[in-house]
């Protein structure tokens, strides 16, 4: 019977030891403090930032608004990026993407301190964490490794798959499988026999972007699969890269959505702040 891995509650448990950490923090004098920047009125962005900031407020992490107009420009923008870069209170840099197209989306995350990139996009970031080094990690693949740690699945020595190569979830992703020690292979729209090379993961991650797209052809009896996709049906509900139905009788165990990868990615993003104190 495969066991579903429940993302809430591991989510809300980090929420719970990082609110500790944080009091501790503050009982040694030191606070946390979280920029938050949104340009443009794109309604799930705001969605988004909302969520940040009552996570931050959970945990006891102070979050400064910036809510930008639509037609603030790049200069503007890099101007207050800068400004933040140099603030002592402020530990941790958040641009909420995407920003509006007259604005380089690159420029803007380069411009960010390394030492205060919480999504760990920066590439001196994203470098570090190819060589092993400290820095800020992606917050969905970190939150993917929380999930399979805390349900006590092993990763070193396993054959894992990813699908998916994007930057933010599919690159680092297996970057993090790989310092686990798993045996770890990069699928993406160029592979050929994805259905094989799917077949041979003990561990397989989804990151396709394409609803239901995996389904139990791709899956070894008694895999591990992680659906790190998310998208809303004609009839307003969520699923995932994977058919979650069909997949289901086959695994070990599996994520959900909602409720599986999804709400880690904020988890993260708070334990991000927190590693900041001992980064900077
Ligand atoms: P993305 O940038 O669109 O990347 C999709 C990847 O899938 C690409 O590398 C692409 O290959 C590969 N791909 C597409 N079609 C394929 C196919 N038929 N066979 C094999 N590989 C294929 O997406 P993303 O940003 O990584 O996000 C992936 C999914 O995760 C989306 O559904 C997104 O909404 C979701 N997501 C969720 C969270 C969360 O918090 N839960 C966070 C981020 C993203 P190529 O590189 O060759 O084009």
């Amino acid at each position: 019977m495969a066991e579903i891995i429940d993302g809430k509650a591991i989510s809300t448990q980090i929420k719970d030891e990082l609110k500790t950490k944080v009091s501790e923090l503050k009982a040694s004098g030191k606070s946390i403090g979280l920029a938050v920047i949104l340009v443009g009125n794109d309604p799930a962005s705001a969605v988004y930032v909302r969520n940040k900031k009552k996570a931050c407020e959970y945990i006891g992490i102070e979050s400064l608004s910036y809510e930008l107009p639509e037609e603030t420009t790049e200069d503007e923008l890099l101007k207050l990026i800068d400004e933040l870069n140099n603030k002592n209170n402020v530990n941790g840099i958040l641009v909420q993407l995407p920003l509006p197209k007259h604005i380089n989306e690159e420029r803007v995350l380069d411009a960010i301190s390394p030492l205060k990139d919480v999504d760990g996009f920066h590439p001196v970031n994203v470098g570090a964490l190819s060589i092993g080094r400290k820095g800020f990690v992606s917050c969905t693949p970190a939150g993917v490794i929380e999930l399979l740690k805390r349900s006590g699945i092993e990763i070193e020595g396993k054959e894992c798959v990813v699908i998916g190569r994007s930057n933010i979830v599919g690159k680092p992703m297996a970057q993090l499988l790989l310092r686990e020690n798993g045996t770890v292979t990069i699928a993406h729209s160029r592979t050929k026999n994805l259905k094989e090379v799917c077949r041979r993961a003990d561990i397989l991650v989804v990151a396709i972007g394409k609803p239901k797209f995996i389904d139990s052809e791709y899956i070894k009896e008694g895999a591990v699969v992680i659906d790190v996709g998310i998208h809303r049906q004609e009839d307003n509900k969520l699923c995932g890269d994977v058919d979650y139905d069909d997949v289901f009788p086959h695994v070990s165990y599996i994520t959900p959505v909602p409720g599986g990868v999804g709400p880690m990615t904020i988890a993260m993003l708070m334990n991000n702040c927190v590693k900041s104190i001992s980064l900077q």
